[in-house]
């Protein structure tokens, strides 16, 4: 695959060599390859794999970097292999090797290997078949379990009989407080400029390939190439362009429980796992001094990324703190509850395209589930943004912008609000 690096005289967004040399406002440079808006886990993997290719990269963080307003925060998200279709299991295999990676150039360690342990209790409306359908198509190694099988391996379980487990060993933990930090490392290492406290509030084409970025400071820059990683602050910059996607941003949280043994709940004895009931959750084994985490996957309320509250939401709490009492006794004792965005798409899947009719903007979306494959998306994102169309996602179409459930919702929201 041709990269930026490896033939410079392509570069298809060459501004900063098109206009010979750069305008310099202060210490920043005006001119730039690519400018990469929002610095939580995608941007920031987005900024390293663009630095890493030679270009001349701008990131632009609104808050400061490695605030709690977004979604990336925190010790822990869920990496996993174990997915419903076959496209997202071949994605998850070239994520780990992307993570790994990024340990290897910055010496740090992002994820920890715990198992992953995926149960349906027997009103499961999700269907665990299609999981191991998915991992068996791309050859990915597990195991069933039955619901004695599963007590005598973690006797913190307690499962009414017939629950089924798929239980793939090369899922675990994926350090956003680690992870992020790295990257922005990286990126700075290859000659990134990553700026805090910037808010972007608008971007214009001002010619084919010619996009500039505006700042709530007054600031302009000029790039060739936008990367848009704002997730839950997507459609404030998508809108104007008049782009806006159908997105749903919810209010969720996470709670750490204080264990009664808390040895039985450390990552060599137990498991991640996710609960494919109705509601759904997923929990993680203790974790850098803090004890299992547990979340409902869409347990929480509709709201805006500016008009969110912080606050945590005791109903929510009293749910997971019920699954508990049933499920795994001896977890029980919240310590922390802390609240998160939740950007969703109307199929879940994820956007990594360019902006119809703007092939310089590119943008991400994790939907909600996307932490795991940030690494890997900053590599994808760099080589959209630097215009290697041989850079397609697996599944044709599956992550577009302009994917027939993004347009027909999109259309009819337009309808709803007239
Ligand atoms: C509770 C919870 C649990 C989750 N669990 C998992 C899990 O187990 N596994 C998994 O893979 N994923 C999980 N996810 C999803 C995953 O965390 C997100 O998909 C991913 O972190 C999104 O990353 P991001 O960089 O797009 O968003 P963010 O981290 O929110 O970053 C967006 C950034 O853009 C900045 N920004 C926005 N607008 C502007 C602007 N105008 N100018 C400048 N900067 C701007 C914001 O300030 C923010 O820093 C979970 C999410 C939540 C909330």
């Amino acid at each position: 695959m041709s990269s930026f690096a490896d033939n410079a005289a392509e570069r298809p967004h060459g501004r900063a060599q098109r206009h010979g040399g750069s305008a310099i406002v202060g210490s920043v440079s005006t001119s730039y390859d690519a400018i990469v808006i929002g610095l939580g886990g995608i941007g920031s993997a987005a900024a390293y794999r663009l630095a890493q290719r030679g270009a001349r990269v701008l990131g632009l963080e609104q808050f400061e970097l490695g605030h709690d307003r977004g979604a990336s925060q925190d010790e822990s998200r869920i990496i996993r292999l174990s997915y419903h279709r076959r496209e997202y299991v071949e994605l998850a295999k070239d994520a780990f090797a992307a993570w790994h990676e990024v340990e290897a150039a910055s010496g740090d360690r992002i994820l920890t290997i715990t198992g992953g342990l995926d149960l349906a209790p027997p009103d499961a409306p999700e269907a665990i078949e299609d999981y191991a359908a998915a991992m068996t198509a791309a050859g990915v190694a597990f195991e069933w379990l039955d619901t004695a099988a599963i007590a005598r391996r973690w006797p913190q379980w307690r499962l009414d009989d017939g629950t089924r487990g798929l239980l793939q060993e090369a899922a675990g933990i994926a350090d956003p407080s680690v992870g992020n930090p790295a990257h922005q490392r990286l990126a700075r290492e290859h000659g990134a400029e990553l700026l805090e406290r910037v808010k972007v509030t608008g971007i214009r084409e001002e010619a084919a390939g010619e996009l500039t970025v505006e700042t709530a400071d007054g600031r302009r820059f000029e790039t060739g190439a936008v990367v848009l990683a704002t997730d839950a602050w997507t459609n404030d910059l998508l809108g104007p362009l008049g782009h806006a996607l159908p997105l749903r941003v919810t209010r969720e949280q996470v709670t750490w429980f204080d264990a009664t043994d808390r040895a039985a709940f450390e990552p060599d004895r137990f498991p991640i796992w996710i609960w494919l009931g109705e509601p759904s959750f997923y929990g993680f084994p203790a974790h850098r001094g803090r004890g299992p985490k547990v979340g409902q996957d869409i347990g929480g309320r509709e709201t805006t990324a500016d008009g969110r509250s912080f606050e945590p939401d005791p109903d929510g709490l009293a749910r997971v703190a019920g699954f508990l009492e049933q499920h795994l006794p001896t977890a029980l004792g919240p310590t922390r509850t802390k609240t998160c965005l939740y950007t969703l798409t109307p199929d879940r899947d994820f956007v990594l395209d360019c902006v119809p009719g703007m092939p310089g903007l590119v943008v991400a979306l994790g939907a909600a589930h996307g932490y795991k494959f940030a690494a890997l998306f900053g590599r994808i994102l760099a080589d959209l943004a630097l215009g290697d169309r041989r850079a397609k996602t697996p599944g044709e179409g599956l992550f577009s912008c302009d994917r027939p459930i993004l347009r027909a919702a999109s259309t009819a929201n337009l309808v709803a609000d007239r």
